[in-house]
């Protein structure tokens, strides 16, 4: 019992120490935003939660068509994006990928889950990120893919199966191509699946944190189907919003 008090009292005083702060405009957060939403869980406050760029609920899914320039293999495959690409997205992603702030995408990713269709006809088998390849993730220590797809895991129940694709070989960062068929060939037999997992008949929710032209999800899908998935939809957190309008 003593020791529970002293823990009360150590926690309420670090608390004073270092309050929680909004991971976006570092306003101190209380418990409770004024529209009951948990700031403090989310680590944002009611104000940043309130501008985040988030897209209509029906203009979150479409179809990811990134080979327009052959036959493509799977022509309905869909992706679910829950944010435009904009402020303060954007820094959130950048600050999750490039300068290791994992809570960051720790925010995006819990708002993936509680947003992503919970009611939908399919069951899920697994959620799985796209990899990063060995030498970018010893680089960077941890994929960005996997932190959003824990996410998603976790509010779907639906477990994460984190190394079910592995990327076969190094490619150049997607940035550097603005034309989407170069971006299409730069990622081109990158991606395969494991050898031990056999994922005949699985639905999967395949995971990444931006989509441009949408050629690394396409290809990472289809290694999923050819190696026997039943169903495969991508979810990222972010696309731009020219991606809707063309
Ligand atoms: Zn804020």
């Amino acid at each position: 019992m003593m020791n529970q008090k002293i823990k009360n009292a150590a926690t309420s005083a670090l608390s004073f120490l270092f309050p929680s702060v909004c991971i976006n405009c570092g306003r101190v957060l209380i418990e409770r935003g004024n529209c009951g939403i948990k700031t403090k869980e989310l680590q944002i406050c009611t104000s940043c939660l309130c501008k985040l760029p988030v897209r209509l609920s029906t203009e979150r899914w479409f179809p990811c068509l990134s080979e327009p320039y052959g036959d493509d293999p799977i022509p309905d495959f869909s992706v679910w994006a829950l944010f435009h690409y904009e402020m303060p997205v954007t820094l959130l992603v950048k600050r999750l990928k490039f300068f290791s702030e994992i809570y960051c995408g720790q925010l995006l990713a819990d708002l993936m889950g509680r947003e992503f269709p919970k009611n939908t006809p399919v069951k899920w088998d697994a959620v799985v990120p796209v990899p990063l390849s060995e030498k970018r993730l010893r680089k960077r220590g941890y994929n960005q893919a996997e932190v959003l797809a824990k996410g998603l895991s976790e509010h779907l129940g639906v477990p994460l199966c984190n190394n079910v694709i592995r990327k076969v070989r190094h490619t150049k960062q997607q940035s550097r191509y603005q034309d989407p068929q170069q971006r299409s060939q730069n990622v081109q037999g990158a991606y395969a699946v494991d050898e031990n997992w056999d994922i005949t008949g699985w639905n999967i929710i395949l995971v990444d944190d931006i989509l441009t032209t949408g050629a690394t999800l396409h290809e990472a899908a289809k290694v999923l189907f050819e190696n026997g998935a039943s169903a495969v939809v991508g979810a990222v957190c972010a696309t731009h919003r020219e991606n809707i309008e063309n």
